[in-house]
């Protein structure tokens, strides 16, 4: 499942393509493909000139000059945002994953970008744009993200030490900070020698500082590599994978050897999730 990495090397990629070029047809090809809380039908799009690719946590939206609406986008569980250019490129019959396909005209340029939804959790919509914030008003409730300007590690530390759940569930809660999921999550919690389940409320102030630097750091190293191909769902806009994964210090490592101290790495399950930790290096008390 793409996370904070992933979209962010996305949103480069569409950045590459989308400013100033004119959306001239937009259409869907699946009933999922546009949320049921979008405030209008894709179309409404049409004719409009992107001015910017901006994202928060895992949610991407684009803005359009002289117009108040964005059209926010998530990638769920294996949604890709691709781009085709050049007439061979173009003509070619559309991906049976296609859920939406819009044409765009750049000067005398133009390009068609699909979105792809093989297991069609990804979805888009169309919201304002809240003025004070500059945020879509629907996603006012996600948190900043690390690699945010308005990122707060202080306001977070004192989210997390007033948390009553366990610290993976914490820096999963897109409420306190945006953008960490399942495989960030584990990987940072090992670096920062934490178990998964550690209640928040009985780290310290310097744990949770190094465990929110090891989020950003983590994930950093991962948009460095094009983000983590794990399941083989997540390409950027070129149809290339990221190649984090080789990198995974515990996700998806049950059984081979940590490798800081050489211990075998540990799958367990807690809230419905898989958690990957070193049992010597991440101890519970
Ligand atoms: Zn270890």
């Amino acid at each position: 499942m793409p996370e904070l990495p992933e979209v962010e090397s996305v949103r480069r990629g569409l950045e590459e393509h989308l400013p100033g070029a004119r959306i001239l047809t937009i259409g869907t090809l699946h009933p999922r493909a546009v949320s049921q809380k979008s405030k209008a039908p894709l179309d409404l799009l049409q004719g409009l000139r992107c001015e910017s690719v901006k994202r928060r946590g895992k949610y991407l939206w684009l803005t359009f000059e002289r117009d108040e609406h964005a059209l926010i986008a998530h990638l769920g569980m294996s949604g890709q945002f691709r781009v085709f250019q050049g007439r061979k490129a173009m003509k070619e019959e559309l991906h049976p994953h296609v859920r939406m396909t819009a044409l765009f005209k750049d000067g005398r340029k133009e390009f068609r970008l699909d979105f792809l939804d093989q297991r069609t959790f990804g979805w888009m919509r169309i919201d304002e744009i809240d003025e004070e914030s500059s945020v879509p008003k629907s996603i006012l409730h996600v948190a900043p993200d690390p690699f945010e300007d308005h990122f707060d590690p202080h306001r977070v530390i004192e989210r997390l030490k007033r948390s009553k759940s366990e610290i993976k569930r914490a820096i999963l809660d897109q409420t306190i900070l945006s953008g960490v999921g399942n495989i960030y999550a584990d990987e940072a919690l090992w670096r920062a020698k934490i178990h998964p389940e550690r209640k928040a409320s009985t780290l310290n102030d310097a744990q949770l500082r190094l465990l929110l630097s090891s989020i950003r750091a983590v994930m950093k190293r991962a948009l460095d590599l094009g983000g983590t191909s794990f399941d083989h769902l997540y390409v950027n806009v070129n149809g290339e994978s990221g190649y984090f994964a080789t990198r995974l210090a515990v996700y998806g490592r049950e059984g081979e050897r940590c490798r800081r101290c050489g211990t075998a790495i540990r799958r367990i399950t807690f809230t419905n999730r898989s958690s990957h930790l070193c049992p010597r290096c991440q101890r519970l008390r």
